[in-house]
Formats: structure tokens, sequence, C-alpha cells
């Protein structure tokens, strides 16, 4: 997960430490409508029409993990995103759990669910991402964001907002979410037809307000793919009328549905444009002193590309930013970051589904994180990890991390082989 608006903030404030920036916007809709007509007219013409997160708080605890992986110790416990249920009344052609609107056998219970949050906080996790399938078609939901919340949990709510309704608006405001993530895949049109359900996005919009009004903190979630990058401007006016402070905009990873039509996988000429695009805006707002939040996920060459904008941009903030991407370190699936499926089954990430660490049933989340002899877990957490290709020769690995291991596992069979979704030319992975 890349973290957008911190490092715009931190230029933005170096800055002001040295000089008026040279492309200082003053408004924000002005700046937004600028950006709103670069050239993503030229991805609708060949278009065939893919954590939210809070800061993570540090662990007061002191985890004891077991393991010492190679190269790394585990020094503080992982972001949890936890798929409470599977099922979903949407059908979204990017799911990477391949939800749909039936029961999935197997899954955890109240008590199964507690007993492992119990396990959870005794490991140092201090963050929880419930999500699902559609974690608000889970009948306990509630009770289970009051047990994690008594625990002192920060607690995320991933939906897709559709069930999110003036009966039940108040129990998610009472239950001290604390932050509400709602998935919007394009304007109404696109949406609807991404969601597989006419009216999904008059709905999910309607989520996203009546949150917004509760004064939850709720951001908007976006997968971009070759199919809906040109909704991407529209979106981000929606977020500036609607006053929405959050914008998560996730690539496509081969995962689930994701795989079967990775084809959506948007190009890289598009990618790169989407990215500039969220840079401007973010600055923009920074700029007008009106900060949001900006985040990307699922392309840690993310980072690489902002250094080499700045380098565009800002060249004499370079060195800093390229400082703070290096403390940032890039991909973070098997360390920073874990996951646990419907079934209580644990993955270095939501995209590896079709590889268990382990299951929570049998054996305690935190042997299961902390299991040294585990070779996928003590790949992810070598650094520089083994990574092959063009990924090994490049000299801002120690940015990126070698991005997403499963885009490279899904397209040639072998998980350390170069990332397919990197959209940086060889030129930029160079010195
Ligand atoms: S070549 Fe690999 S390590 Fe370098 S930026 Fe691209 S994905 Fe990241």
């Amino acid at each position: 997960m890349f973290r957008i608006s911190r490092f715009i903030s931190a230029l933005d404030s170096a800055i002001h430490t040295r000089a008026a920036s040279p492309v200082r916007a003053t408004n924000t809709s002005a700046a937004c409508a600028a950006v709103a007509n670069m050239a993503f007219a030229t991805s609708a013409s060949s278009s065939a029409d893919a954590s939210h997160q809070q800061p993570v708080p540090c662990s007061t605890a002191t985890p004891t993990p077991s393991a010492i992986a190679p190269a790394i110790r585990l020094a503080q416990a992982p972001v949890v995103i936890w798929n409470l249920i599977r099922r979903c009344n949407l059908h979204c052609s990017h799911c990477y759990s391949a939800s749909t609107d039936k029961d999935f056998p197997g899954e955890l219970n109240y008590e199964q669910v507690c007993a492992v949050m119990d396990d959870l906080h005794q490991f140092g996790v201090r963050a929880l991402i419930l999500s699902g399938g559609e974690p608000l078609l889970r009948p306990d939901i509630y009770e289970l964001a009051r047990y994690a919340k008594a625990l002192g949990m920060y607690i995320g709510l991933s939906s897709n907002g559709t069930l999110i309704d003036e009966q039940n608006i108040d129990q998610i405001a009472d239950f001290g979410f604390d932050y509400v993530g709602i998935s919007l895949d394009g304007l109404q049109a696109r949406h609807d037809r991404i969601r597989g359900q006419e009216g999904a996005y008059a709905a999910s919009l309607q989520g996203l307000r009546l949150c917004r009004d509760r004064q939850l903190k709720v951001g908007l979630r976006f997968t971009l793919t070759q199919e809906n990058a040109i909704d991407l401007p529209g979106l981000l006016a929606v977020m500036d009328k609607e006053q929405i402070d959050r914008f998560y905009l996730s690539h496509l990873n081969f995962a689930g549905r994701g795989l079967s039509n990775r084809a959506l996988a948007s190009h890289h000429a598009v990618t790169r444009l989407a990215m500039e695009q969220l840079f401007i805006t973010c600055m923009s707002y920074q700029q007008a002193g009106n900060p949001k939040e900006f985040t990307s996920g699922n392309n840690d060459a993310d980072g690489v590309f902002f250094l080499h904008w700045v380098r565009r941009h800002y060249p004499e903030h370079a060195a800093k930013t390229l400082a703070l991407l290096r403390q940032w370190g890039g991909n973070s699936s098997g360390l920073g970051v874990a996951n646990i499926d419907n079934r209580g089954n644990v993955h270095p990430d939501t995209m590896w589904w079709h590889y268990s660490l382990g299951n929570v049933l049998q054996r305690p989340f935190s042997e299961i994180w902390s299991d040294k002899q585990e070779p996928l877990l003590a790949g992810l957490r070598q650094r520089p990890r083994p990574v092959q290709g063009r990924c090994a020769t490049c000299f801002y690995l120690d940015i990126c991390n070698g991005n997403t291991r499963t885009r490279a596992e899904k397209s040639t069979g072998n998980v350390w082989a170069e990332d397919p979704g990197c959209y940086l030319n060889d030129q930029e992975i160079q010195a």
C-alpha cells in the first residue's frame, strides 16, 4: 500500500521551506477539472468497453514472535484483513475472493472469531479490516466489531455500501468503526455493469453519504482496470462534490475473478496516467489547504513512479523523497499485512487464497505467523527478496520490494519472477 498523501504532504512541507511551488494550485475544483481533461480520452478510444486504511497504530504491547525470518525480525504485528464471510449480494468481475450470493460452508462462528481475536490481540495486532464478501451480510458483524473494539483494536469495515441504509446506519455509527471503505468502480452505468447489479451505484453512493453524514470516516475505493479508467476523473469529481476525504486506488491483481478477467488489467500507459492524476489531485488538495488522503495498493512500483514524478516536477526535493521511500520499503505482504479468509486459512495477503500458511482452527495465528520454517513467508520477509528477471536488476528494488508476487506467480508459475504489473520502462528502473 502506497500512501500518496503522506509523501505529498512531506513534499509540500519541503517546498514551503524553500520556495513557492511551480505548480501551486489555489482552487481545488479547478485543479481537478484540469486534471480531468488529461489524456484519458485516449484510454476511452482503446477501451474494450481493476487498508483505506488508517495509519496503523503502533502496538504498545511487545509481541514476542518466535520466528526470525532471514534478515527480518518481526518487530511489529501485521494489519490483519479478515474476510469474515464470502457471501456477497453483488458479483464483481474483479473480485479476488470470487464471492457470490450463496452460503459458503465452513465459515468461523462467533465464538471461533472471538477466540482468534484474543490471540491476535495478544500477539500485538492492533488493526483489523473486516471484509468479505460483504461483511454486513454477517448477522453478528456488530457484535464482532464490538468485541474487537473492547480489545482496543482499530476496526475498518470494507463494504460495497449497498446494504448501508437508514435502518442500520445508527448501528454502524454506534459500533465505532474507525473507518468505512466503500467501493465504486466507475460512474453509474459502468459501476452497475462491473458489479453485476443495476442500482448498485446509487445504493453505494447513498451508503457513502449516510456514513459521511454520521461523521464516520469514510473513503471511496476504486479498482482500476482498462474498462473503467475513463471514469477516474468523474469519480474524483464525485469525491470532491460529496466531500469525501479518502480515495483508495487498487490496481488489479490476479486472484479470484481478477485472475479469470486479467485481460481487464489496465495497460501500462493508462496506469501511468491514472497515477499522475492521483499525484496532481492530491497535491492540489494539499496546496489548497484542504488535504485529503490518497492511497494506492497492489502495485508498489507506484512508489518508484512517484519518485520519477518528483524528479520531473520538484527535482530539488527528489533526494528527500528517495530517502522517505526507502523508509517505506514497498510491498509488505507476509510481514506488515496478513489475511485470514472466511474459513480461517491464513495468507500473506488477500491475493494468496490459493496458498494457506495454516488454519486458525488448528493452530493459533500467532504460531502460524511466527513459523520460520514456512518457505513463502521466509522469502517474502527476506530483504532483498529473491526476485528474478528485471526485478532482480532493478535499482529501486529496495523501494518497491519486488511488488506483487501473486501476479508474478499467476503469470509465470514462478513466485519470484518479475511482476508483469510493473509499468515502469527499462530506463526508469535504472539508477
Ligand atoms: S522492476 Fe520490479 S522491483 Fe523494480 S519497480 Fe518494477 S516491479 Fe518493482
